[in-house]
């Protein structure tokens, strides 16, 4: 956590005060730290030098235009997984050649401005889907060019709402099925195969998964080989695990190093779409306690961030670590953080050992630069948060704060 430091009692992002831009913006804030992107984008990128690979940065995990802008100067392309995140892309001027298409329900209107905007391939996750976009593109007199996503009934070993790669997943087409897809996919006039895809899950905290999706997908390749279907493209989808607690995945050196040895002589270009281990710890969340309160069974912080702001605690049961912005060095205590939403399963944070806190006083919690503001919603009519990108000492306004005139822009 490099760029989110304590220095002099107080916590800084990079060159920035914290409390200073609390006070500033107000809470609940989300901050990014820009050095902290562009390190772990390269830390993971340069992890395949090895292979003629393409790092596209998973759009859904953070989708905010300057983190985008940010990324695609450093050489990011992007996978993404509806027109409205092609939109973004190719807002922060990602090249669209550098951008794959990911998803298992793209709609017509969806595909026919991913071929138009010439993007890399669509990842194909249905007969029918392939089917829809044969139709499109030759109503548009091009061809498309497409991966099928394979599912190589790997089991991840994560959280079931995050595994992807396992049978009973709605996800990608079974390996028996995905030879028929080529096969369909050779034949077609508007179809251009290109390409084999796998995604098994998020939140990966060992290589071994990886390897074994890896083989079949090889397995396969060679078998696509028999039948004349030469491919181009190998996209090992997204998945690499951070720490959030105690877990500890491998770094994506050791990553990058597994994979390369299988490839590194095969004719493919690799494909990679990491999304939480670039984005995931480059964000925090600043939250202010509203008030404190105590029963006979419980201690609650009451905070400004609710699940609408970070529904990853109550969707996931997912843990983030929390700390004081200005650290007073009291006795420990056992809280549940709150927010003010009217569900129980609004929390940040159950049982959790911190020093005792005050009314007014501020909280970080860490490691929510990934699925953080993606997933924020305006449940209980509440604006969604301010993001605020900083690079060294320059703080850009990333994405303003919504108004109560925001929450009814579009209503009647
Ligand atoms: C979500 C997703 C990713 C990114 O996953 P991470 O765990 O954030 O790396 C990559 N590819 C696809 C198809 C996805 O749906």
């Amino acid at each position: 956590m490099h760029h989110f430091e304590y220095r002099d009692g107080v916590l800084f992002a990079e060159e920035v005060s914290v409390t200073e831009l609390a006070e500033q913006y107000g809470t609940p804030l989300y901050l990014y730290s820009a050095a902290t992107f562009r390190r772990h984008f390269h830390a993971f990128d340069s992890a395949f030098d090895e292979l003629d690979h393409l790092t596209c940065f998973s759009v859904k995990a953070n989708s905010n235009l300057s983190v985008l802008k940010l990324l695609a100067a450093e050489g990011a392309g992007m996978d993404i997984v509806s027109g409205g995140e092609l939109y973004r892309a190719l807002q922060a001027g990602v090249d669209p050649s550098r951008i794959v298409y990911s998803g298992v329900g793209k709609r017509d209107s969806e595909i026919r401005e991913a071929l138009e905007a010439r993007i890399l391939m669509f990842n194909v996750e249905s007969l029918a889907e392939l089917e829809r976009i044969n139709q499109v593109a030759g109503e548009m007199g091009t061809k498309a060019r497409v991966s099928f996503r394979i599912n190589p009934d790997v089991d991840p070993q994560t959280h079931p709402y995050i595994s992807t790669g396992m049978q009973k997943n709605k996800f990608g087409l079974d390996i028996e099925l995905s030879m028929k897809a080529y096969k369909m996919a050779a034949e077609m006039d508007n179809i251009e195969p290109v390409g084999m895809d796998c995604h098994i899950g998020s939140q990966l905290t060992s290589i071994e998964p990886f390897l074994e999706a890896l083989d079949k997908l090889l397995n396969f390749y060679e078998k696509l080989k028999t039948f004349g279907i030469e491919i181009k493209f190998l996209d090992l989808g997204g998945g690499l695990g951070i720490p959030y607690n105690e877990e500890e995945p491998p770094h994506p050196t050791e990553f990058g190093k597994a994979l390369s040895e299988k490839l590194k002589s095969l004719p493919l270009k690799v494909i990679l779409e990491p999304g939480r281990v670039i984005a995931g710890n480059s964000g925090v969340l600043i939250t202010k306690v509203v008030y404190t309160k105590s029963n006979p069974s419980k201690n609650f912080l009451i905070v400004d961030g609710a699940m609408n702001d970070l529904v990853r605690p109550s969707l996931y049961g997912s843990y983030h670590r929390i700390e004081e912005v200005e650290p007073h060095f009291r006795d420990p205590k056992e809280y549940d953080v709150v927010g003010p939403i009217c569900e129980s399963g609004d929390f940040l944070a159950r049982d959790r050992e911190l020093p005792e806190i005050h009314q007014g006083e501020r909280l970080v919690l860490y490691s929510a630069g990934a699925y953080g503001f993606t997933m924020s919603s305006n449940y209980n009519s509440r604006p969604r948060a301010c993001e605020l990108l900083v690079d060294g000492d320059k703080v850009i306004v990333a994405r303003k704060r919504e108004t109560y005139e925001d929450l009814i822009a579009n209503e009647l």
